[in-house]
């Protein structure tokens, strides 16, 4: 039961550079929210990533609150769920890692307090990211237009609901908008009229305006938020960022780029080409390119031999070759022909050549596929 319990403000860390910079722009901009930071560590993630835990804390004045599955076992958390599991190694369609390494410790943290959890996908994002089963947990998107989730959006959109959305804006509205307010939410949805179409006009006719009706629902839909006491300072945001701004916000914070991001030249039949690793994470995951394998083996050749060891019988990173075999010199060498191949018809296609890093890291494809809760 959510009654009179203390709503808790919360922002997981991913290691990523949006999560990062959430971080960073709820300190700026709404400090006088007590949010807890947390990262849940699997015991595998890159160096660069505990360094920018390290910075994060050191911006933010508080401690990032370190999550650990299995905090009683001598071994790593990923290590310890792999041998419960005989050897079997996540993958995209078997994601044990995230469910238990991340989202299960999560979910423990938060027990069954009212939380608001806040999450870093972007204004020029698609996709939705983690949304918790427990009704105690509403994520919310401050770097969003719409900063509510999709399954909120549908209740307050809901054609049953019309008459009290209608009588909710009589009462709450000003007077010289709400003619065309009571127009917009009387339209139900249907045939000529998606649920998309009619969010965008709403949220055209005013961002606060809309906040305020979701707020309304929000509380008599029994969502976490309801409980708090205090007014809820988002619902007059109206920022929209997208990936520029968030490389701006980690560098003039100081907090700086994950380091892992940095382009490292490379040199194939006389051609100089640049690879990096695109996002956070264990070293050894799954959703990594062959190019990213490649920057792994020659970068950080320790972890690829580590993450080698892991390959048993079926058991393989990759579903079409071991990374024994990925490792082999005329294959790394077709990896970083086909590599600078793909770059060039990317270039083609899209704009001239910028060696800028933030222009390399929006052209990314990989920035909308993987794991929300450990890549954002
Ligand atoms: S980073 Fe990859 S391997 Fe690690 S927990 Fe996430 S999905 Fe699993």
């Amino acid at each position: 039961m959510l009654e009179n319990k203390k709503v808790r403000h919360v922002l997981g860390i991913s290691g990523g550079k949006d999560s990062a910079a959430l971080a960073i722009y709820m300190k700026d901009h709404y400090p006088d929210l007590d949010i807890e930071y947390y990262t849940a560590d699997t015991g595998k993630e890159l160096d660069e990533t505990y360094q920018l835990i390290r910075n994060l804390e050191a911006y933010l004045g508080k401690e990032i609150i370190k999550l650990k599955a299995f905090d009683d076992s001598v071994e790593t958390p990923f290590d310890h769920k792999m041998k419960t599991l005989g050897g079997f190694l996540p993958n995209t369609l078997n994601r044990w890692c995230t469910k238990s390494l991340k989202l299960d410790v999560f979910e423990d943290f938060v027990g069954d307090d009212p939380v608001i959890s806040y999450v870093g996908i972007r204004g020029d994002e698609h996709r939705e990211g983690y949304i918790s089963n427990k009704s105690t947990i509403q994520s919310i998107y401050p770097f969003r237009e719409n900063i509510w989730s999709s399954d909120l959006v549908t209740k307050i959109l809901d054609n049953k609901k019309i008459n009290d959305r209608l009588v909710w804006a009589e009462e709450n509205i000003s007077s010289d908008k709400l003619f065309r307010f009571l127009e917009v939410l009387g339209r139900p949805i249907g045939e000529l009229l998606t649920k998309d179409a009619k969010l965008e006009q709403l949220i055209n006719l005013g961002i606060s305006d809309y906040n305020r009706l979701a707020l309304h629902v929000a509380k008599i839909e029994g969502y976490p938020i309801g409980n708090m006491k205090e007014d809820f300072p988002l619902v007059e945001n109206t920022d929209v960022l997208v990936l520029k701004d968030i490389f701006l916000l980690l560098e003039n914070s100081g907090v700086g780029i994950p380091a892992y991001y940095k382009e490292i030249e490379f040199e194939v039949d006389g051609e100089i080409a640049t690879y990096n690793r695109s996002r956070s994470g264990c070293f050894f995951c799954f959703f990594q390119q062959k190019i990213e394998w490649v920057w792994l083996l020659e970068q950080h050749p320790n972890l690829f031999a580590q993450a080698m060891e892991y390959e048993r019988g079926d058991f393989s990173w990759s579903q079409d070759e071991s990374l024994e075999e990925l490792s082999r010199p005329e294959r790394v060498l077709q990896i970083k022909r086909e590599y600078i191949k793909r770059q060039k018809r990317l270039q083609n296609l899209n704009k001239p050549k910028s060696s800028k890093l933030m222009d390399i890291l929006m052209d990314a494809p990989e920035e909308e596929i993987g794991c929300a809760s450990c890549f954002i």
